[in-house]
């Protein structure tokens, strides 16, 4: 399939081109064979899908949806889905390039994957999401796979979304290959608290980052713009672990306070309202005051280039934990590096969930549930080895994190492509 980026780009900024740039330069870094660059340059293969849908109305309307794998020299692909009106193919090529890196700095065997289709759930009942999701399954059947293509939930998407899709491969299969999806429900092979997972890797970089730099968390501030699946957890997490959470936001506002605010009564009132916006344990601010409020630690935990320049050049953090994928725009890279501030990039940082799918997929291959214990101690122990060698490797090269992050993705990855040889 060919692509013109400027139609697919969104709105001037092309997420693909950049992953591109970032891969070339880590490539170089690492001094792969020039080769290698192109062909990460170019997804391994697209599929578009037409999606047929009847509304409940009796109207029927047709949506489009894709998948995407980048790159498989290192496993089976792994990527989740998205639900989003907006949604464009160069996004998804760029989310699955992200995936091999990311898959590659935690060291699993996967390669990089995404899909979705572009739609608004919101405006869908239950059973016409149900009816998308299971045409939608079949459709990519054959991109999917436990040795092929393994999805997961993402943005719109949850558990029972991955039930359906599931269900619906197993049903015409005849086979229930459990470990085809992960971030299923409990009952069919999953684990609990999938999302969690990523949350807990954040923390562990947070620990991890100040270990290294000799700072100690007690007392320390940190903020976290986003109160989602990933952000929610953390202010809990973090106040639990004796750092002072003194902004937090989410789209509709956001609450600060100076001695921290209260990560467990913070849980209790946004779970109730919807939002931390009004949280009365706490000085109400905007969601640009968010940014000049005081702190060590900044976690971006909610949308894709939320520091821009501006945002660059005013936070007071020494310290930034990319919780969200792809949180910080280049021009924002370039004045963090500037200003000394030491960055813990997505394709590290967040990369708690996909290992979590990985540990699923594992047991569903072998058929036998680890206890949470084993699971826990496992997650915290592959995300402090990702870090200690990217740490590394930034102090080997002399370059940030994130360069040196893509540096030792690269390499992984282009032994696979060398040792495999090309045919
Ligand atoms: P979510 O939809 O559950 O939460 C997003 C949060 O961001 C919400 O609190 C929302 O109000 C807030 N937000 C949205 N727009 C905002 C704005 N303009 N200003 C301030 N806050 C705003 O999403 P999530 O699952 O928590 O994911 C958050 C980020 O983490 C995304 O970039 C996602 O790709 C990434 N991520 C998620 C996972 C996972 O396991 N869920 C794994 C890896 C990466």
């Amino acid at each position: 399939m060919s692509v013109d980026p400027k139609a697919l780009s969104v709105a001037g900024f092309d997420p693909w081109e950049a992953i591109v740039a970032r891969m070339a330069q880590g490539g170089r870094l690492a001094e792969v064979p020039e080769y290698v660059i192109d062909l990460l340059a170019v997804p391994k293969r697209i599929l578009e899908v037409s999606i047929p849908l009847r509304r409940d109305s009796g109207n029927l309307e047709v949506y489009t949806g894709w998948r995407v794998h980048h790159d498989t020299s290192r496993g089976p692909a792994k990527g989740g889905i998205r639900f989003h009106p907006d949604l464009t193919v160069h996004e998804l090529m760029a989310l699955a390039a992200s995936m091999t890196m990311k898959t590659a700095v935690a060291n699993l065997p996967f390669g990089g994957s995404k899909g979705g289709i572009r739609c608004d759930p919101r405006t869908l009942s239950k059973a016409e999401l149900e009816r998308l999701t299971r045409r939608f399954a079949l459709e990519i059947a054959p991109m999917i796979g436990v040795d092929r293509d393994v999805p997961a939930p993402d943005v719109n998407t949850d558990e029972q979304v991955m039930a359906w899709f599931a269900d619906t491969l197993w049903m015409v299969s005849g086979q229930s290959a459990w470990a085809m999806v992960t971030g299923k429900p409990l009952v069919m092979g999953g684990i609990s608290d999938h999302s969690g997972a990523t949350a807990t890797g954040v923390v562990t970089c947070v620990q991890e980052v100040t270990r290294a730099l000799g700072q100690s968390l007690e007392g320390m501030r940190v903020s976290i713009q986003g109160f989602g699946h990933v952000g929610g957890p953390l202010a809990f997490l973090l106040s639990s672990l004796g750092m002072r959470v003194v902004a937090v936001c989410d789209v509709l506002g956001g609450v600060a306070s100076r001695a921290g605010l209260d990560g467990g009564e913070l849980s209790k009132y946004a779970t109730e309202h919807g939002t931390v916006a009004g949280f009365g344990l706490g000085d109400s601010i905007t969601r640009d005051e968010f940014w000049e409020v005081p702190t060590d630690v900044l976690i971006p935990a909610a949308l894709s280039g939320a520091i821009d320049g501006p945002q660059a050049t005013k936070t007071t953090a020494s310290i930034v934990v990319e919780a969200a994928n792809g949180p910080t725009t280049p021009e924002a890279d370039q004045v963090l590096a500037d200003r000394g501030i030491m960055v813990v990039p997505d394709i590290l940082a967040n990369t708690g969930g996909v290992t979590s799918s990985y540990f699923e997929w594992a047991q569903d291959r072998q058929g036998f549930a680890w206890d949470p214990t084993t699971h826990s101690s496992r997650l915290k122990a592959f995300m402090k080895r990702s870090f200690a060698e990217t740490y590394s490797k930034a102090n080997q090269l002399s370059v940030p994190m994130r360069q040196a992050a893509f540096a030792l993705a690269m390499d992984k990855v282009a032994q696979a492509i060398e040792v495999r040889g090309i045919y």
